[in-house]
């Protein structure tokens, strides 16, 4: 889909783990920023599939930091953890085009098979998350599949890569609005997990649904996530999802030259005002 300027829609979409800090301002006020100098629509979304890590009272300070920072985005906000039937319908598809299976390893049994396979002449590859999954669940029979899941064993659906690029009429691209047209190459994460047992989606699954139905047409994010595009747009292909335009921004570095993250407790939007800082400061800080 090209994206007409007069109705785009951006997003800002952090997970309530942590307090937000200077590269979130960056980030939220960048697809804004997007949004507004093109007359379009700015959405806020709040992804909190993982209940063992997310928090109410950081949803609460993400939404304090962003008024305070002067941002206004458009409610009922989407709580993905609201809508985990969307996905449930999303991965349903995909298993019933025989893309997903269960998969029963541990860590340490991927890792034990990943030890072994390194004395093999075609070694296990790396991707963007760590090592490919080796592939031992993929050939499980049916019935072996139905008993184990019977049997209460925990598992984790995961794409059948393979299988999925098979289904593909040709190559995929995306507009980069930074980089240009990209080739999609999922194939880098091999058999992505797109569900687990305690979260019935992934990080991959809920964007690329929650782009979808929320009309996103361009997705704005950090540069860090620039792999997970590729994951992105072959579910959009296989779901027959309309495809945004992107644009990755650079991540602010710490005074360290390391990328800014949770532990940098001191450039803390909350840290940051309790300093004195002004919302002009923050987006001088930031570069905007
Ligand atoms: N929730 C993700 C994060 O906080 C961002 C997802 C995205 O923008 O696609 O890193």
């Amino acid at each position: 889909m090209s994206t007409d300027s007069t109705n785009i829609i951006t997003r800002f979409a952090p997970s309530p783990t942590g307090l937000l800090h200077l590269g979130h301002a960056y980030s939220a006020l960048f697809s804004q920023t997007e949004a507004s100098r093109q007359g379009g629509r700015f959405l806020l979304r709040i992804e909190d599939i993982d209940p063992g890590r997310c928090r109410a009272e950081f949803e609460d300070a993400i939404y304090d930091d962003l008024s305070w920072l002067g941002l206004e985005w458009e409610t009922p906000v989407r709580r993905q953890s609201r809508h985990m039937d969307d996905y449930d319908n999303a991965s349903r598809s995909l298993d019933k085009m025989g893309l997903l299976y269960p998969c029963f390893c541990t860590r340490k049994d991927i890792q034990a098979e990943i030890k072994n396979a390194q004395h093999a002449p075609h070694h296990n590859a790396d991707g963007p998350d760590g090592p490919l999954y080796p592939g031992i669940c993929r050939e499980l029979s049916e019935d072996e599949r139905e008993y184990r899941i019977q049997a209460g064993e925990v598992f984790a659906l995961r794409l059948d890569m393979g299988k999925a690029i098979c289904c593909l009429s040709g190559p995929l691209h995306w507009l980069d609005r930074d980089r240009g047209e990209t080739l999609a190459t999922p194939e880098i994460f091999g058999d992505v997990v797109l569900a687990r047992k305690d979260t019935p989606t992934s990080y991959h699954l809920a964007v690329t649904v929650d782009d979808h139905l929320q009309g996103v047409t361009l997705v704005t994010r950090g540069e860090d996530l620039m792999p997970s595009t590729h994951v992105h747009r072959l579910l959009q292909e296989l779901l027959e999802f309309d495809v945004p335009e992107y644009r990755h921004h650079g991540l602010l570095k710490g005074s360290d030259g390391r990328r800014l993250a949770k532990r940098d407790k001191s450039l803390t939007l909350k840290a940051l005002r309790e300093a004195g800082k002004s919302p002009d400061d923050v987006r001088k800080m930031a570069g905007l």
